[in-house]
């Protein structure tokens, strides 16, 4: 029997882990190598949505319409930080091309595939690594405050259901009977009874990481600064001066990936939408179901450690400290509809997504390297499609067939 290959996983967020964790069970040699913490990026703070029921990408038809609202309020849904305006020029221009209506269906058919899959490849992992007991199957509300916003959402609503999707569009009334503590604000929305959440994103990396260990794999606290692509290996550059070589490898980095796939020649368009939220031990509000506020770009998660307030798409870059003004104003929309919450003691946090312009990640081999695979950019999707995602890598890395066409996932489609 010949040996499989081992696999080097450049990034421990919930990616990087779940792709660890799929190809152990396949019967792969893994190693992970992570600068900081594993599941200390983007994976640690965020909303814990199994957001399959979204088929939306961010770029829409009409969006451009939107933008220059955008620039003009800072603390707006979705802002760009006027001096990262520049960078960011060419990302836009993409965007805006992504949501012409041609483009815009494609987006739509290809985050529709993998977040069919979604919950049973979650299913899938936790049966195989047990580490299940996390997941909170209580369906979502999406509210609205002004009876415009409703209507203007049955577009949305209705591509929900053309994709099988259920959708139950309610009444202010029938809302609050659902949820109490959300006040005379809300004017209606709609259930979504398969949306699911985790009880905490970042226990859900532990877990990962320690089955892991647990397995054999090996976690190496290292930063790596360049990718080295022969036909038969790969290397990787270490910060510190070690050259790695493996037999595969796998770049997880989610908002960090794009400086080592261009060091193996490959220009991807990646850029982050940085999100904020706070997290509330103790809200004096309570909530069974995930809350959205679409109208507003943020929603309320009732995780374990208390109710996490967050979302927002902010545009500045990898190095720009946090604008926190930004929580502020999250707060004071939430408010609009649950007059009660109190943000005592509340916890701020900033992570960054990793975007690209048309909302699919990179789920691709690398055309320069053979050896070299890419998983990044799962943008407002990550935590959902990361077991998806390990499958599909683990398929690449195996040769086997996938039932999801990858095209439309493949690094060079820009
Ligand atoms: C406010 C907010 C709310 C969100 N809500 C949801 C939600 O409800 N549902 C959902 O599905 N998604 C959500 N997301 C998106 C989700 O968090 C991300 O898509 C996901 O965490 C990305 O995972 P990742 O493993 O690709 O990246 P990360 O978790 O960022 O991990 C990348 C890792 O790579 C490491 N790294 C980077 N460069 C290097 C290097 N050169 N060498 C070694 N290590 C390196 C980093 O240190 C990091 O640990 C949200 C995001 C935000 C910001």
């Amino acid at each position: 029997m010949t040996e499989l290959p081992s696999v080097h996983i450049v990034g421990a967020g919930i990616v990087g882990l779940a792709i660890a964790a799929t190809l152990q069970t396949r019967g792969h040699q893994v190693t992970l190598i992570e600068r900081n913490e594993p599941g200390s990026g983007a994976s640690l703070g965020n909303a814990s949505g199994i957001a399959w029921t979204d088929v939306a990408p961010l770029a829409s038809p009409g969006v451009w319409r939107k933008a220059p609202g955008w620039l003009l309020d800072p603390l707006g849904p979705l802002s760009v930080r006027p001096s990262y305006a520049p960078s960011i020029l060419p990302w836009m221009l993409r965007f805006l091309s992504a949501s012409r209506p041609s483009a815009f269906k494609r987006s739509v058919s290809a985050i529709a595939a993998l977040n069919a899959d979604a919950l049973p490849a979650w299913e899938r992992l936790w049966r195989d690594t047990g580490t299940g007991g996390r997941l909170r199957a209580e369906g979502c509300l999406d509210v609205f405050d002004k009876p415009a916003e409703i209507a203007r959402a049955r577009a949305g609503w209705q591509l929900q259901r053309d994709h099988g999707i259920e959708v139950k569009e309610l009444d202010a009334r029938a809302i609050r009977e659902m949820e109490p503590d959300l006040g005379p604000g809300v004017a209606g929305g709609a259930f979504l009874p398969g949306w699911a959440h985790l009880d905490d994103p970042h226990a859900m990396c532990l877990d990962l990481e320690r089955v892991v260990r647990e397995r054999g794999g090996q976690i190496l606290r290292g930063d790596v600064v360049s990718v080295i692509g022969t036909d038969g290996e790969a290397r990787l550059q270490m910060r510190d001066g070690p050259v790695i070589q493996a037999d595969k490898v796998v770049i997880a980095c989610g908002a960090w990936s794009r400086p080592l796939a261009a060091s193996l020649g490959e220009d991807v368009p990646l850029d982050t939408e940085r999100g904020y939220n706070i997290t509330v031990p103790e809200p004096g509000v309570s909530f069974r179901r995930f809350i959205m506020l679409a109208g507003y770009g943020f929603v309320m998660s009732p995780i374990a450690r208390g109710l996490r307030i967050g979302g927002m798409v902010e545009f500045a870059g990898l190095k720009a400290p946090p604008n926190w003004a930004r929580v502020d104003a999250l707060v004071s929309r939430a408010r609009r509809i649950a007059p009660s919450l109190s943000v005592e003691g509340g916890e701020r946090w900033m992570g960054f997504r990793p975007s690209l312009p048309d909302s699919l990640p990179v789920i691709s081999r690398s055309r320069r390297a053979p050896q070299v695979y890419y998983a990044f950019g799962h943008a407002h999707h990550g935590l959902t499609q990361a077991a998806t995602t390990g499958e599909l890598v683990a398929g690449m890395i195996s040769g086997n067939r996938r039932e999801i066409d990858l095209v439309p996932y493949a690094v060079d489609r820009f």
